[in-house]
C-alpha cells in the first residue's frame, strides 16, 4: 500500500479497533460505547544527539510475590502509559502468596513476554534479590533462570545471593537505600556495598523508588559512577497509587539515552550510565545526562520584538520553547530579565531581557545533578 492508502486503511480502521462498536445482531444491542477508549499515550522527548530517550521502568510486582495483579497487567499498563521498556521484578525471597499461586520466578516474564511483543514493548527478565534490611534489596535484569537463586534471607549468604545473579551477567542495582529510616546502617555505605562495588556487581542505584526520592543515593551515584535509576517497585495498580487526573503526574521512570530501541542498546546505556531519573515534576541524574535532556527539549529563539523606552533603554522580547512532554522549572540569576521561567510540557513562554544583557544564566530547580545541586544553564542572546 502506498502511503495515501495506509491512512485511509488506518482512518478507518483506527475507530473500529479502538472503540470496538460492535454491530448488533437480533435480539441483541451491544452497548460497547460504555467501554472505556483504549489508547496508548505519547510521551514526547526529543532525541538526545544521537540517542533516543527511552522510557523505562524496571522495576514492579505480581502475584509471583507480593504484587496485586497478573503479569499481563503490567504489560497494559506500561502499553497504555507509554513506555518502551520493563520488566518485572518479582521478589526471590519472599513471596507471601505461596499458598495461593504456583511461584516461580521467572515464570510473571514467561506469561508476558508474548503480550510484550504484540504490544511492541521491550520486555528484560528481572527479579529483585529481597536481601534483609541491610543491606536491603538490589533488582537483577537482564539475569538468566532464576530458580536456584538464594530463597534464604541469611545475612551470611548476600553475597551468594548477589553472585548468583552477577555470574549470569545481569546488570544490578541497589534499590531504595534508606527505605527503613529506623534501622541503623540501613542508608549507608557498608563494607557488602563496597566489596559488591570493588567486584563490579553493583552497577546502579534506585534514585527515585515510586514517591521516595533517595537523595544520597543520587550523590553516591554521581560520585562513584553508578547509573542512577528511577522506578515505581509497583505492587498495586498504577493508575490506583498514581493521580493521573492531575496535571504532570505520571509513574517515577528512567530515562535511557539509547543508540536503539533494543535491549541491547538499553543494556549498552545503562552501562555508560546515560539515564535520567524522572518522577513527574522532577528530573535527577548526573549533571552531563540533565544537561544533554535539558538542551534536547529546550530552544532559545532569536529576538522577535525591541522595545524602546522614552529614555532610550531597550528591552528585548524572546520566546523559550519546550518541545518535550517534560517540566522545567527556571530560576534566572543573572541577566536583567524574567526571574522565574516554568515551561510546561510542549510549550512556549516568552522572556524579556534588557538589550544590555548577553547571556542569561539561570538554575533549573526542577532537577537535581546532586542532593544540594541544581543544574545551571546559560542562554546566549542573539
Ligand atoms: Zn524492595
Ligand atoms: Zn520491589
Amino acid at each position: 500500500m502506498n502511503q495515501r492508502n495506509v491512512s485511509l486503511f488506518l482512518l478507518f480502521l483506527i475507530p473500529l479497533v479502538a472503540l470496538g462498536q460492535r454491530k448488533d445482531v437480533e435480539g441483541m444491542r451491544y452497548l460497547d460505547e460504555n467501554r472505556r477508549p483504549v489508547q496508548r499515550k505519547q510521551i514526547l522527548i526529543p532525541n538526545v544527539g544521537e540517542f533516543q530517550v527511552l522510557k523505562c521502568d524496571f522495576h514492579m510486582h505480581t502475584v509471583f510475590s507480593d504484587g496485586l495483579v497478573w503479569p499481563t497487567i503490567r504489560n497494559q499498563e506500561v502499553w497504555e502509559e507509554g513506555l518502551d521498556a520493563f520488566a518485572i521484578t518479582d521478589h526471590i525471597e519472599y513471596t507471601p502468596f505461596k499458598s495461593d499461586v504456583n511461584v516461580n520466578p521467572n515464570r510473571a516474564y514467561e506469561l508476558v513476554r508474548e503480550a510484550a511483543a504484540k504490544n511492541n514493548l521491550v520486555l528484560l527478565k528481572g527479579n529483585e534479590l529481597t536481601r534483609n534490611t541491610p543491606p536491603g534489596h538490589f533488582n537483577a535484569i537482564f539475569n538468566g533462570d532464576a530458580s536456584d537463586y538464594v530463597v534464604s534471607r541469611d545475612n551470611d549468604l548476600d553475597k551468594e545471593s548477589l553472585k548468583k545473579a552477577a555470574d549470569q551477567n545481569a546488570f544490578i542495582f541497589w534499590n531504595h537505600p534508606g527505605w527503613k529510616p529506623n534501622i541503623e546502617g540501613s542508608y549507608e555505605w557498608l563494607p557488602l556495598i563496597e566489596y559488591l562495588y570493588q567486584h563490579k556487581m553493583l552497577h546502579g542505584i534506585e534514585v527515585i523508588n515510586g514517591f521516595g526520592f533517595h537523595l544520597k543515593a543520587l550523590d553516591w551515584c554521581v560520585d562513584k559512577g553508578l547509573t542512577v535509576m528511577g522506578s515505581t517497585d509497583m505492587h498495586n495498580l498504577v493508575a490506583y497509587q498514581y493521580d493521573f487526573s492531575r496535571d504532570y503526574i505520571h509513574r517515577s521512570m528512567t530515562l535511557v539515552m539509547a543508540k536503539e530501541r533494543t535491549p541491547e542498546s538499553i543494556r549498552e546505556a545503562l552501562e555508560a550510565g546515560r539515564t535520567v531519573a524522572w518522577a513527574s515534576k522532577i528530573l535527577a541524574g548526573k549533571e552531563e545526562n540533565v544537561r544533554a535532556l535539558f538542551e534536547a527539549c529546550v530552544q532559545l529563539m532569536p529576538v522577535h520584538y525591541t522595545e524602546v523606552k522614552t529614555n532610550g533603554d531597550k528591552t528585548n522580547y524572546y520566546e523559550l520553547r519546550n518541545n518535550s512532554d517534560l517540566y522545567f522549572e527556571l530560576d534566572v540569576y543573572e541577566g536583567n530579565s524574567t526571574k522565574r521561567i516554568v515551561l510546561y510540557p510542549r510549550s512556549t513562554q516568552q522572556v524579556t531581557a534588557s538589550a544590555k544583557v548577553n547571556t542569561l544564566s539561570a538554575e533549573v530547580v526542577s532537577t537535581y545533578v546532586r542532593s544540594d545541586k541544581h543544574l545551571t544553564v546559560n542562554f546566549l542572546l542573539k
